[in-house]
Formats: structure tokens, sequence, C-alpha cells
């Protein structure tokens, strides 16, 4: 007999299992649950104390990670580079047909309405770096 085929003592594999009902029944709850049973072939019985603790206190974080409301306007999000999420755009000068310059998003095509012409031109290629 080997340590590392050891199977996970019949507490740890409940508590685990048990713990995870956190979890709506389906495919989501079914694959956490194999893949954190499976983790505790192999382990101590200390390192199965600290995992089936681990999979308790961190149950209802995975819950709201696997029912969260956000899951479902994710796709929205990420089509906009992180960078303009946190509000950090890379302003260019664009023109319009008539002639007339304003800054535009070079990555996701934001327009920055807040700067009137001349007050940004100055400081355009003045860099900035010593
Ligand atoms: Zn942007």
């Amino acid at each position: 007999m080997t340590s590392a085929g050891r199977r996970p003592a019949w507490w740890s594999a409940s508590v685990t299992r048990a713990a995870l009902h956190a979890i709506p029944p389906g495919g989501a709850r079914d694959r956490w649950q194999q893949e954190l049973i499976s983790e505790l072939y192999g382990l101590s019985a200390g390192q199965q104390v600290r995992h089936t603790l681990g999979v308790v206190t961190r149950a209802p974080a995975l819950r709201a990670a696997v029912t969260g409301r956000d899951r479902i306007i994710e796709e929205n999000i990420m089509r906009k580079p992180i960078r303009c999420r946190l509000h950090l755009h890379k302003f260019l000068v664009a023109s319009t047909e008539d002639g007339s310059r304003f800054l535009r998003c070079r990555r996701c095509g934001k327009e920055d309405p807040g700067l009137g012409a001349g007050h940004w031109a100055g400081s355009l290629g003045g860099g900035g770096s010593a």
C-alpha cells in the first residue's frame, strides 16, 4: 500500500460533498464535487483536515461565483479591454468628416466629450519624458 493511492477518510469526503450542496444541483456542483474529492486522494489526515476546512469556508464564495448575475453580462464585459474598463483609455486625436478634431480611444472607440479643442492640443506631442 502506498500513500499516493490512499483513499480519503469517509468524513473528509462526506463533509466536502455536503459543503458543496451550497452550489445548486447540476453540472457545476457535480464537477466541483468530483474535483475537490479527487484532490483528497493520497493526502495525510492533517492535509485532509485542511483541505476539507478550506472547502467548507470557501463554499459560499464558490456558490456566488457559480450563480452570480455577472456571469450573464460576462460576454459584453470581456469585449472591452481591461484598461478601458478601468477608465485608462488610450485617447488619440481623430477627426470628423468636416475636419473638426476630437479624442477617441484607440482600443475601445470611446470618445472623450469633456475636453474641448485647444485644451488638449497644446499638451499633445510635448512629451512628458525627461
Ligand atoms: Zn478605451
